[in-house]
C-alpha cells in the first residue's frame, strides 16, 4: 500500500506509540487524585502541557486539551464570539475555504444573529492581509482564519494578518491543524491569541488535541463538570494520548527542517510528473504550500472514480474533503479559489510525509496517468473534447 493521504490523518510514530501504551500500564491514574499515584499522573500531565507550550513558544498555562481540531475550534469562535457579544460587537471575519469546523460554527453564530464576513480566497488559494485590514470594523470581534489549509495546502499570512488583529485588538484565531508539526509555529511573533491543534495530524492519536488562548482571553465551556483545563473543559483527562501527542509534537518538531525538505522535494518531484499530463492544473500556490501537500484538477474525470481505481492500485489518495464524501457537491475550496465545477469534481489530493520514498512518487505519477486516460477514454464528454466539439477548460 501506498498511504497518500496524510492530510486525512497520519500514522501514529512508534514513539508515540509506546509513549502511549507505557502509560495505558504504568501511569493509569486519575491526575485529580491525591495520594502520590495519582499526583505522578498530574505530573505527568503537567510536562505534557509544557512540551506542547515549548513547540509553539506558549506559556503551558495557556494550553487547553480537547478531544481534537472540531473542538478547538468550535470552543475557540463561540468563547470569542461570547467576548464580543458583551460588548456589542458581533462582526466575525473570515475566509471562504476554511474547515467545516470553522464554517459550520459561524453559521450556528450567524444564526443567532452575528455577522459572518467571509473573504474571497485568491486563485492561489491565499488571502492578503489587506483584505483583513479593509475588512475589519468597530464591531469587528473575531478574525479566524486558518494557517494553512487542509484541501491546497496553501500557506496563509498569519504573522501579518496577526499584527493587523493585534494592532486593533481584535481577537485572531487560528486553524493550525495542518500547520503543527509541519511549519513553525510561534504564537508571541505571529501574534496569535488563539490555535487549533490536532494529534492525528502530526503522528500522534485521534481524538485528542489543543486550544491555545493567550492569557486574557476568557473561554467558555463546551463541556461543563469538573476542574479540569482549569475549569474551561472538564472530564477526566485522556493522559495516554496526551501524552503521546506531547511526544508526537517534540518529535515533529525536533525534526521539522529535516523532513521539510525531504518531502517538499518528493512533493515537487510529484508535481513535476503530474504536471506532464495533458489538461490538468495544480490547485493552490505552487511555493508557498505544505511541504506534503499535492493538489490537481483533471479536466474530464469524475474525482470518486479516480479515488477507486487508484484504491485498486493500492495507493490511498483523496479528492475533496473527506467530510463531504457522500455528497456530490464539489469541494468548497476548489470553488472558492475559483475552480468551475466541472474542474472541481476532478480533483485529486495527495498528502505525503517523510516516510514516502522517491519509488512511491514514480509508481503514484504512472498510476494516475493511466487511471486519468483510462477514464478519459471513457467518457463521451471528453470525446467530444477531443474532436473539437467542445472547449477544454484546462490548457
Ligand atoms: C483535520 C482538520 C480538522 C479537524 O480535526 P479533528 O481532530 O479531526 O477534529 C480541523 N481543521 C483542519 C484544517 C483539519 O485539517
Amino acid at each position: 500500500m501506498i498511504y497518500a493521504d496524510n492530510a486525512a490523518t497520519t500514522k501514529m510514530s512508534s514513539a508515540a506509540i509506546n509513549s502511549m501504551i507505557d502509560c495505558i500500564k504504568n501511569d493509569w491514574g486519575n491526575p485529580s487524585s491525591l495520594y502520590s499515584f495519582g499526583q505522578r499522573a498530574k505530573e505527568i500531565l503537567s510536562s505534557a502541557r509544557k512540551n506542547i507550550a515549548e513547540c509553539i513558544n506558549a506559556d503551558p498555562d495557556e494550553i487547553y486539551f480537547t478531544s481534537g481540531g472540531s473542538e478547538s475550534d468550535n470552543q475557540a469562535i463561540l468563547s470569542a464570539a461570547k467576548i464580543g457579544a458583551k460588548k456589542n460587537k458581533r462582526h466575525i471575519i473570515s475566509t471562504t475555504f476554511e474547515h467545516h469546523a470553522v464554517l459550520h460554527t459561524l453559521e450556528k453564530l450567524k444564526k443567532e444573529g452575528f455577522e459572518i464576513e467571509l473573504l474571497e480566497v485568491h486563485e492561489n488559494g491565499i488571502v492578503l492581509p489587506e483584505q483583513v485590514k479593509n475588512s475589519i470594523r468597530e464591531d469587528t470581534c473575531l478574525v479566524t482564519i486558518m494557517f494553512a489549509n487542509n484541501e491546497i495546502g496553501t500557506i496563509q499570512p498569519i504573522e501579518e494578518i496577526g499584527k493587523i488583529c493585534r494592532e486593533k485588538k481584535i481577537i485572531f484565531h487560528t486553524d493550525a491543524v495542518q500547520a503543527a508539526g509541519h511549519l513553525p509555529i510561534d504564537i508571541k511573533a505571529q501574534n496569535i491569541d488563539m490555535l487549533s491543534i490536532s494529534a492525528h495530524k502530526f503522528h500522534g492519536p485521534k481524538g485528542i488535541g489543543v486550544l491555545y488562548a493567550r492569557k486574557g482571553v476568557a473561554l467558555s465551556n463546551l463541556i461543563e463538570g469538573g476542574a479540569q483545563e482549569k475549569g474551561k473543559r472538564a472530564g477526566t483527562e485522556n493522559l495516554p494520548a496526551i501524552v503521546a501527542m506531547a511526544t508526537a509534537l517534540k518529535s515533529a518538531c525536533e525534526n521539522m527542517k529535516v523532513n521539510s525538505e525531504k518531502v517538499s522535494a518528493l512533493r515537487d518531484k510529484l508535481i513535476e510528473g503530474l504536471e506532464k499530463i495533458p489538461h490538468c492544473e495544480l490547485n493552490g500556490d505552487r511555493e508557498n504550500r505544505l511541504p506534503g501537500n499535492v493538489n490537481f484538477c483533471f479536466e474530464g474525470i469524475e474525482g470518486e472514480s479516480l479515488l477507486l481505481l487508484l484504491d485498486d492500485k493500492g495507493i490511498c489518495a483523496s479528492s475533496g474533503s473527506a467530510c463531504t464524501s457522500g455528497s456530490l457537491d464539489p469541494s468548497h475550496v476548489l470553488l472558492a479559489i475559483g475552480r468551475p465545477h466541472e474542474v472541481a469534481h476532478g480533483s485529486l489530493r495527495l498528502s505525503i510525509d517523510e516516510t514516502n520514498t522517491p519509488e512511491e512518487i514514480f509508481c503514484i505519477v504512472k498510476s494516475v496517468a493511466e487511471v486519468v486516460d483510462y477514464l478519459r477514454n471513457m467518457s463521451p464528454l471528453w470525446k467530444d473534447k477531443v474532436c473539437g466539439k467542445r472547449e477544454f477548460v484546462l490548457r
